[in-house]
């Protein structure tokens, strides 16, 4: 078994005027990619996470950052897909598919005010080597649903991805990080891991249900910026 220490950070809205302490200036976010690419820590591609749980033989770097960008907003296309190619790295976005539809959006969306992306957006993210992460269709935390309801959630969104020809998310994004075992089996069924909340576990394949996401707020961005992971979960276990 491999213990390997896999970061899991998520970002939601990229603004430079900050509307939220869950958002981040277009700036900052470069800083902190530089920062893992300059100190020698790796961004791991969702997809190649994913085959190291079913291929032992695929090793993971000591030191991997998995970025992950929430909820679908346009500001991910706006200023994280030009950083991918800037900087020669991957991330993930995690749209939960009702936001994407026009027609199916809630009208309690988070943050519906900033504007979320729509299926052709997504596809520009996919163009440019932007991989999709499932996160339900309605955003909802899945262990308050019947375990039917939870199943319509999942199939809806893989439905909705086969339907507009893009790829399958082969991990899960637990909205809100809330999962229950009902939750984990109607993931592990669809998907080949999923990540938890901040207190999720590190790493591992044991662990490939519940792996640790630290959700970006602005108070976390000094220690982001040194790369000091520790700080991270001093923060984020309270
Ligand atoms: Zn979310």
């Amino acid at each position: 078994m491999r213990e390997k220490t896999m970061h899991g950070i998520c970002f939601h809205h990229i603004d430079e005027d900050l509307g939220s302490e869950y958002d981040v200036a277009p700036t900052d976010l470069e800083r902190f990619v530089r920062a893992v690419v300059d100190g020698g820590a790796v961004f791991l591609k969702p997809s190649t996470l994913a085959e190291s749980f079913a291929d032992p033989r695929i090793r993971l770097a000591e030191d991997a950052v998995c970025l992950i960008f929430d909820d679908g907003y346009r500001s991910t296309l706006e200023f994280a897909a030009p950083l991918m190619a800037k900087l020669g790295v991957v991330f993930g976005l995690a749209p939960a598919t009702a936001l994407l539809l026009d027609d199916q959006r809630p009208l309690a969306a988070p943050e519906g005010s900033r504007g979320f992306l729509s299926v052709d957006d997504l596809k520009l993210w996919t163009a440019v080597g932007g991989e999709i992460l499932g996160h339900s269709h309605s955003h909802v935390a899945l262990s308050a649903l019947a375990t039917s309801t939870v199943e319509h959630e999942l199939d809806t969104e893989l439905a909705i991805y086969a339907e507009h020809g893009l790829p399958a998310p082969e991990l899960f994004v637990y909205p809100f990080g809330a999962h229950d075992e009902r939750v984990r089996r109607a993931v592990a069924a669809r998907y080949r891991g999923a990540f938890a909340g901040d207190c999720g576990s590190v790493a591992g394949p044991d662990h490939r249900f519940d792996l640790h996401r630290v959700t970006f707020r602005q108070k976390l961005l000094p220690g982001l910026l040194r790369l000091d992971w520790a700080s991270l979960d001093l923060h984020t276990h309270e």
